[in-house]
């Protein structure tokens, strides 16, 4: 009996020891804390050389999705008695004309591969950088006595100040969008468990239950389903069998109504302060994202 004790005990040290994140990290960080009241959902179409060109039809019905990702949320939120009210804005060139940038390589999924996840994230972190620049050189600086009061935003981080002062309000979900229609990738959420910069998505289809997705992972939602910062087999398990239709399991195409905000997520994204002991497994994962 005192050997089961003093190797299980081992085996609290090991895993203690072993690098591991916490997805209470997300909760209430970087720019999107709170998920109610007033905030901005701005989006943004990118091509690259390997993803589908965004056509006027595409981003029409993405368009479209993004409203109906917006009012679902809200829905969501009014049945829990949270009041939220999801601005939504985009940035678009003149005749649909849109922001070119490769990815790092040709894919998400290829990226963190071959990159793996932290070199890979610092990548994308660029790649969204340099998007916000050209984004930042069209956007209307008002003027005090022929002055500008601010710079052009030149990076993420400026931009994000920017929409926070234009829309009045604290949290601007930043999301790229990218036509990956006709060919298989992953959707994936940057910098959301620290603070070292700062937070956006990268969103892979046009399916409504895919931007929500993306949407809440930057209010601190994580993972239900096997994905870069799921990897445990045995919570992958459980968590699916716990949750099978919340919008943080593996969604791709399934429409919003057969889907919900479950006691997990909702936990994580600050709905709710308390968690059963049941789900307190699905808080941490092994792997590390130090440098
Ligand atoms: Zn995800």
């Amino acid at each position: 009996m005192r050997r089961i004790a003093l190797f299980l005990t081992m085996m609290a040290c090991m895993s203690a020891s072993a690098p591991s994140v916490d997805f209470r990290a997300g909760r209430y960080n970087n720019v999107c804390k709170d998920l109610r009241d007033d905030v901005l959902l701005y989006f943004v179409f990118v091509d690259t050389r390997t993803t589908s060109p965004w056509t006027e039809f595409d981003i029409l019905t993405t368009i479209d999705s993004i409203h109906v990702a917006a009012k679902w949320l809200e829905a969501q939120a009014e049945a829990r008695g949270i009041p939220l009210n999801i601005k939504t804005d985009y940035y678009i060139g003149n005749e649909f004309a849109t922001i070119r940038r490769n990815l790092p390589e040709k894919s998400i999924g290829e990226t963190i591969e071959k990159q793996g996840l932290v070199r890979g994230m610092e990548s994308f972190s660029r790649w969204g950088d340099y998007i916000s620049k050209i984004i930042g050189e069209s956007v209307y600086i008002k003027e005090k006595d022929g002055i500008p009061e601010q710079r052009q935003p030149n990076n993420k981080e400026r931009l994000i100040a920017y929409l926070r002062d234009e829309f009045q309000v604290e949290s601007v979900a930043l999301l790229f969008m990218v036509n990956n229609y006709y060919r298989s990738d992953i959707s994936l959420a940057i910098n959301t468990l620290h603070n070292e910069d700062v937070e956006f998505a990268m969103v892979s289809y046009k399916f409504p239950s895919e931007i929500a997705h993306g949407f809440l992972h930057l209010f601190g939602a994580a993972d239900l389903s096997e994905s870069p910062f799921r990897r445990s087999r045995r919570k992958v398990r459980l968590a699916e069998s716990a949750f099978p239709d919340d919008l943080m399991t593996e969604v791709y195409a399934r429409p919003l109504p057969e889907l919900e905000i479950g006691e997990f997520t909702a936990y994580m994204i600050g709905w709710t302060q308390g968690l059963s002991p049941d789900y307190e497994t699905l808080l941490t994962e092994r792997f590390t994202l130090l440098k």
